[in-house]
């Protein structure tokens, strides 16, 4: 069905704040992008907040002035963990006990469980007006094939579910070491399954240069690409992203390498630490800062001062570094919070890295959209004629609004239509979403209404 759209009076933070817009939309593709010279009043642009419904019928609606952006993009995820804190506790809140707790947990897991926390959490990502998701997956082969494997098809059942609604990226982590031939066999039957690249944690192997290595030779057999958990750690001697450089410029991987955390980067001297960044830069590697995780996990061995966590946001920001942030885990032992809002991350950003200028502000909503979507890969991305119109609007004037009031109204349009997210709160009715907030709530312990999407 050709779908068609006009907005008026729509404020566009990543193209100019100076106008208003009007844009069209035809068959799902921006087809006109024009700057107003003032506000425009007109009677039949329906007033976006009286909206009622999923607005099939209002063929021209009025923003007010509103803000839209290019659908988010969130550059890390753990979809397949999300919400099984109830099962699977941290009392110590560090890292390695998450780790521990949660392979001990793993092979209880049925792959209808873990299919059900994916749809879950990307549902409730895309309430907030996220469309595509990097995530990482669980990838238990000391357990045995059948373990590993469940976690990837549970992967590729729900990222076919979930199409109409968001794109995802799928990327197992390979086990820290000890890996031998027989469990890289079970990794390639994963990658020729749909994987979408390589991940990975080598800074918590004891021979990470080794498991680096490996990781090239396998990314480069397969022609995919690597993102690595990289250094997540207090200590300043873990440095792991030096060899991570070293093999992306020797295996010719620049643009495909993204590394996430570099914790201990904020650890060590600021001579160390703009050392290993130009390395970064001559290798033209990618990275991803998890604020929300970060500063839960790190420093718990500290006595005060107790350092932050989260990594040197603003020098790899000077240094030209694509730096994305993203939502990480979501209330399981890794971190208890979160909700997949990138504006929430955003705002945990601006606290953690000391971001609060007018120009700081903007640069949070870049990591948010167009850093993270070159990071992914996103082809035709943004409000510009000929791309894709997936956007979300927020009710919100200003970038400033948007970190002061997380606004809860989103309204999502993905794929020539919006997106029926409000479902169960307004009564409108989506068979597909209703199924899995329905089945959600069966494991989920907060009763029916804490978690329900809002637009
Ligand atoms: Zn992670």
């Amino acid at each position: 069905m050709i779908h068609s759209l006009s907005l008026i009076n729509v404020k566009l933070p990543m193209n100019d704040e100076k106008h208003l817009y009007s844009l069209s939309v035809e068959n799902g593709q921006w087809t006109s992008i024009n700057k107003q010279d003032d506000l425009i009043f007109t009677p039949d642009a329906v007033p976006i907040d009286s909206m009622t419904g999923i607005g099939e019928n209002e063929k021209k609606l009025d923003l007010q002035g509103k803000v839209l952006l290019p659908g988010l993009i969130d550059a890390h995820m753990h979809l397949d963990k999300s919400f099984c804190l109830p099962q699977v506790r941290n009392k110590s809140g560090t890292l390695w006990e998450a780790v521990q707790n949660y392979s001990e947990a793993v092979p209880a897991f049925s792959k209808e469980e873990i299919k059900l926390r994916i749809m879950r959490s990307a549902l409730q990502a895309v309430s907030f007006g996220t469309t595509a998701i990097r995530t990482h997956l669980d990838f238990h082969v000391k357990y045995g094939s059948a373990v590993a494997l469940r976690t990837v098809e549970a992967a590729l059942e729900a990222k076919e579910a979930l199409s109409p609604y968001v794109d995802l990226q799928l990327f197992p982590l390979t086990p820290i070491s000890g890996f031998n031939s027989d469990e890289i066999e079970v990794l390639e039957e994963a990658i020729r399954m749909g994987m979408s690249g390589i991940g990975g944690a080598p800074h918590l192997s004891e021979t990470p240069e080794q498991d680096i290595d490996r990781l090239f030779r396998l990314a480069q057999k397969h022609d995919c690409p690597i993102d690595l958990h990289t250094d997540e750690n207090d200590d300043p001697h873990v440095r792991t992203l030096g060899h991570i450089a070293k093999r992306t410029i020797d295996f010719d991987f620049s643009g495909r390498v993204t590394v996430d955390h570099l914790c201990s980067l904020a650890s060590m001297s600021d001579a160390d630490a703009g050392s290993l960044i130009e390395r970064m830069t001559e290798a033209k590697i990618d990275a991803v800062t998890l604020p929300g995780a970060n500063l839960y996990l790190q420093g718990r061995h500290d006595t005060f001062p107790v350092r932050r966590g989260i990594t040197r946001v603003k020098e790899l920001l000077a240094a030209g570094i694509p730096l994305a942030t993203a939502s990480d885990n979501i209330h399981d032992p890794f971190h208890p919070f979160g909700r997949g809002d990138l504006i929430q991350i955003g705002l945990l950003t601006a606290y953690a890295a000391h971001m609060g200028s007018p120009a700081d502000i903007r640069t949070l909503l870049q990591m948010i959209t167009e850093i993270p979507a070159s990071i992914l890969g996103i082809e035709g991305y943004g409000v510009r004629v000929g791309n894709e119109a997936d956007f979300v609007v927020l009710d919100g004037t200003t970038p400033e609004e948007l970190f002061t009031m997380l606004p809860e109204r989103r309204w999502i349009y993905r794929k020539n239509g919006w997106l029926k997210l409000a479902a169960k709160r307004a009564g409108w009715v989506d068979p597909v979403l209703d199924r899995y907030w329905n089945d959600a709530e069966i494991n989920f312990p907060f009763g029916n209404n804490t978690f329900v999407p809002r637009i």
